[in-house]
């Protein structure tokens, strides 16, 4: 397919491609495949106005009929789900089934928040008072403003807005001005589901498009409450304290510096699957990709053995050709900033295997790198920092206890795992004293995620919690009630004021 078919398939007009200031590239080969009108920060007001309007309608219609247009955007989704994809790939570079598999979380997010939409419970609880109940309901909060990251840029946005809509909410949405056109095709879906719903009030989705001025716009807005902002580390250094400043409720979704700790009982081949697809998969430029591995003296050896073997056999190349397994970098910088840490990593011992730009065999003007595997020889400041690209650093441990202390011992907590088959090495590494993340798994990689449970990390990751299990909570207010049904007015704590 040539890329304006695949643009067209996705439902964009050549007319709305060509005729702004962001220029969008595709990674496949650095070609230019859009220029595309910006939002200006002069029309914030009324995008705000709109939303806070659509919230007045939106947060009185009863929740499971909140929960049908969320179905209908499923639906939508399911339709669109190979023309998506493709835009995916052609935009951020996946390979072809992560870019399918991006577009089937927003599916399983819809489903999840349709069944949640007849769910939002709150608790009763026992009145010390006689005659008395206290209840706990859970309301809307208002507009939520979705600030979402380029390597996964259309089901970061499906998590927040699935959740907030069922919830009650208006969502505004500013894209990674890295993949603005994914976002335009996956918004026209939920344009699509909002027309059939038939009667949800105007404003209620909207999408911006720019930089990080045009997030801070959003950020700013006292009349966004909830500002989900999913990216680095340095944005939510800056996002957070800002909506906070304003009494507002950042849910901030950040880098990670995820590791594997290998005991000596570990299945080897199945930990050799789990690494290499989480080191490499989407070309290690995911949050929860994995950088570190720490491996028990004992079989560190045989596995760098194995790992390297199976590095060196590693299709790097167009991310549309079936056989590919990476694609390359989003940019050229990026592939830039992953050859200096390597350097930075060599300078402080680090044997380095791979990391060499690929020309041969690929789309000319794409940033292809093989997968580098560094061998350190402690964790260093290096190793504590978050390159997104394909870098796994490779260091040895004597004891379990010291092996969790080096997996904590980074400024991010997104998510961790272990590869053993001892029951008590496991327990104690997803007890209070092991990992700190906020994603801890055995025998399974730390990347690729399930919508069922809540997402997010602690420390730099930022603390927010998205998608599954009670995530939804973050979009909504709670109240809680305290109903006097006798004919007294006994006062709580014994407390008398008798008048
Ligand atoms: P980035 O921080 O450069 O940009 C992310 C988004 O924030 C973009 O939409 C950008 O325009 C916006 N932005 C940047 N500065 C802003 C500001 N001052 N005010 C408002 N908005 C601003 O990140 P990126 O390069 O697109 O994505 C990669 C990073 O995202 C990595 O660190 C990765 O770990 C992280 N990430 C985290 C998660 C997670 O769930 N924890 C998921 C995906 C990506």
């Amino acid at each position: 397919m040539t890329y304006s078919s695949i643009l067209s398939s996705a439902g964009l007009a050549p007319k709305e491609l060509s005729r702004g200031s962001l220029a969008v590239h595709s990674p496949i080969d650095g070609a230019e495949i859009a220029t595309i009108s910006e939002t200006v920060s002069q029309d914030f007001p009324a995008i705000i106005a709109r939303a806070q309007s659509a919230f007045r309608q939106w947060r009185s219609v009863p929740a499971p009929r909140r929960g049908e247009l969320v179905r209908l955007l499923g639906e939508e989704l399911r339709a669109a789900k190979d023309e998506l994809g493709a835009l995916v790939t052609l935009e951020v570079g996946k390979i072809t089934s992560e870019g399918l598999g991006e577009v089937q979380e927003m599916i399983d997010i819809c489903d999840f928040a349709v069944g949640l939409s007849r769910q939002l419970y709150g608790l009763t609880i026992a009145s010390e008072r006689p005659g008395h109940r206290m209840a706990e309901t859970w309301h809307p909060i208002g507009p939520v403003g979705i600030i979402s990251a380029f390597n996964f840029p259309v089901a970061v946005w499906s998590w927040n807005a699935a959740l907030a809509l069922v919830c009650g909410n208006p969502i505004i949405w500013k894209p990674s001005e890295k993949s603005p056109l994914t976002a335009m095709a996956a918004h026209r879906c939920l344009e699509r589901a909002i027309a059939r719903f038939g009667d949800a009030p105007d404003g209620l989705s909207q999408l911006v498009i720019g930089g990080p001025d045009i997030g801070a716009a959003l950020v700013e807005s006292r009349d966004v409450p909830v500002i989900s902002a999913t990216g680095s580390t340095r944005m939510g250094n800056i996002v957070g304290p800002k909506v906070l400043a304003r009494w507002g409720r950042p849910i901030l979704e950040l880098g990670g510096n995820n590791a594997m700790i290998v005991a000596p009982s570990a299945d080897l081949d199945m930990a050799v699957r789990a690494i290499v697809f989480s080191a490499v998969g989407t070309a290690g430029q995911r949050c929860t990709s994995l950088r570190r591995l720490i491996v028990h003296e004992s079989i560190h050896d045989d596995l760098v053995a194995k790992l390297k073997a199976a590095y060196a056999s590693l299709p790097v190349g167009d991310p549309r050709e079936s056989d590919t397994l990476v694609g390359p970098l989003v940019d050229a910088e990026a592939r830039a900033r992953m050859l200096a840490q390597l350097e930075k990593a060599r300078s402080e011992g680090g044997n380095v295997h791979g990391g060499e730009a690929v020309k041969m065999g690929v789309p000319q003007g794409g940033a292809y790198i093989t997968p580098a595997l560094v061998e350190m020889p402690a964790q260093t400041d290096t190793v504590r920092t978050e390159t997104f690209a394909p870098i796994l650093y490779v260091m040895r441990y004597a004891n379990l206890e010291e092996a969790i202390e080096m997996q904590n011992d980074v400024p991010q907590g997104l998510s961790s795992c272990i590869f053993t088959m001892n029951l008590r090495e496991a327990e104690t590494f997803l007890s209070a004293s092991g990992s700190d993340c906020g994603i801890a798994n055995v025998n399974i990689g730390p990347s690729g995620a399930e919508i069922g449970g809540a997402f997010g990390g602690e420390k730099e990751t930022g603390g927010g919690r998205e998608s599954g299990s009670d995530a939804w909570k973050g979009y909504m207010r709670r109240q809680t009630s305290t109903i006097n049904y006798s004919a007294e007015l006994p006062l709580a704590q014994g407390v008398r004021f008798d008048i």
